[in-house]
């Protein structure tokens, strides 16, 4: 995996991405603590990463996890999915989340484990998200929809549905600088 991970990286940066492999999750939470040193609001979306680095308790204690949307100096999220050719994707329900990585914040901060990497494009990056990422946080959140209760999409009218906006990233938003780490380490879903 790690030649897929440094592969990724590659094609984040040509897409105008910051981006740098990480080699374990030690080096991840390492890199999310730099970025973050030196500035005072931190916002934070899709949390389940950097809880697994320990990162959202320790910014926490600092005072510093004060927003959650994009009036921060830097925010911090993973992404559901990433193709091998460096594209990101993003499904949510509300939209605050893809909202601030588009713009709003001084900086943004993806750090991505291996797990979420997909080799055929953007249908297998949709898929696996509506596969492995949805029906675990519908079940986190308590959302009452049929992939919480089966662990299957079935494309719902529910209300509780938390697919409700596809962020596609061909390339780093104008005006919003953007790091990506590459973890060669499971982490989220
Ligand atoms: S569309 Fe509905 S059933 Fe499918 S993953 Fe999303 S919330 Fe779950």
């Amino acid at each position: 995996m790690e030649e897929l991970c440094k592969k990724v990286v590659e094609a984040l940066k040509k897409r105008d991405f910051e981006a740098a492999f990480c080699a374990t999750k030690e080096e991840a939470a390492a890199a999310v603590l730099a970025e973050t040193a030196r500035v005072a609001r931190v916002g934070m979306g899709g949390a389940m990463t950097m809880k697994e680095l320990g990162v959202a308790e320790k910014l926490e204690q600092e005072g510093k996890l004060l927003t959650r949307g994009a009036d921060c100096d830097v925010f911090l999220l993973s992404a559901n999915a990433i193709t091998a050719d460096g594209r990101i994707v993003n499904i949510d329900g509300n939209g605050n989340r893809v909202a601030a990585s588009v713009s709003g914040p001084k900086k943004v901060v993806y750090v991505i484990g291996r797990n979420k990497i997909v080799e055929g494009g953007i249908d297998a990056a949709i898929a696996r998200i509506k596969a492995k990422a949805c029906p675990p946080n519908c079940v986190r959140l308590g959302k009452k929809t049929p992939c919480a209760a089966t662990g299957k999409c079935a494309d719902c009218d529910s209300p509780d549905r938390i697919c409700k906006v596809t962020a596609i990233f061909d390339r780093r938003p104008t005006g919003t600088p953007t790091a990506v780490y590459v973890v060669n380490a499971d982490l989220g879903y």
